[in-house]
């Protein structure tokens, strides 16, 4: 293989490797974006049980505060009954009471339900509390895992650069502005632009034109040949 090309493939190479590197070096903070999201639906989770437990709590306080109202209330009466001279206004006392007894037991029953209740969804809320912990743990190992590969990337894409700079001098000028012009075509994140491909069967493997065999003849021959239509160094591969 001509000389000149076998450098073009290998800088190629290593502008392919820091293109995939600096994709994945923009992959960080939409990866980032997405297990913080996660953790976000799962502290949301938490939240609801947790003002469902509050909610309760407050009701089954208020119910307490009822039957305590209600038995303030009996007693008055019962204090009242004990004064009273007329039969119908005694009466009418006991049916107070009667209605107070009945407050306070319906109140009682809805109160031993709610316990019953707060007790289910206090189980809940701690299973969920467990799994939001969990899921932040592994949140944070995932966040911090993230910004290691960030580093490596980085200090990958470095070490890579200056290889390639090393090796971009020992270009021919000429070859290696319109090799970089081609390169620099590539759009992250999935757009890597090749400036160096081989012909595949009689057809440029950039643009997939049809060569003529006199062109195919000379790349064969390992002439410095672009492809008239995208501009790719064209090279045969055997
Ligand atoms: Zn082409």
């Amino acid at each position: 293989m001509n000389d000149n090309y076998a450098l073009l493939l290998e800088l190629q190479d290593k502008d392919l490797r820091i293109f995939n590197l600096k994709k994945q070096v923009i992959s960080v903070p939409t990866e980032k974006e997405r297990v913080r999201h996660e953790l976000q639906i799962s502290e949301d989770q938490l939240e609801t049980v947790k003002s469902s437990v509050m909610d309760l709590e407050s009701k089954i306080k208020q119910i307490e505060m009822d039957i305590s109202d209600e038995n303030e209330q009996k007693i008055k009466f019962q204090q009242q009954s004990v004064e009273v001279r007329k039969n119908d206004e005694y009466k009418a006392l006991m049916n107070e009471i009667e209605r107070c007894d009945k407050n306070i037991a319906a109140a009682e029953d809805k109160q031993i339900s709610m316990w019953e209740e707060l007790e289910k969804i206090k189980e809940i809320f701690a299973a969920t509390e467990k799994e939001f912990e969990a899921g932040h743990a592994r949140i944070e190992a995932a966040i911090k895992d993230l910004d290691v590969r960030e580093k490596n990337c980085q200090a990958q894409v470095e070490k890579i650069t200056s290889e390639r700079d090393a090796l971009a001098t020992g270009v021919n000028a000429e070859l290696l502005t319109h090799y970089n012009r081609l390169i620099a075509r590539s759009k992250l994140p999935d757009g890597f632009s090749k400036a160096v491909v081989s012909i595949r069967n009689t057809n440029c493997g950039g643009c997939f034109l049809t060569m003529t065999p006199q062109v195919v003849n000379r790349v064969k021959k390992d002439e410095l040949i672009n492809c008239e239509n995208c501009g790719v160094f064209l090279y045969y591969e055997t």
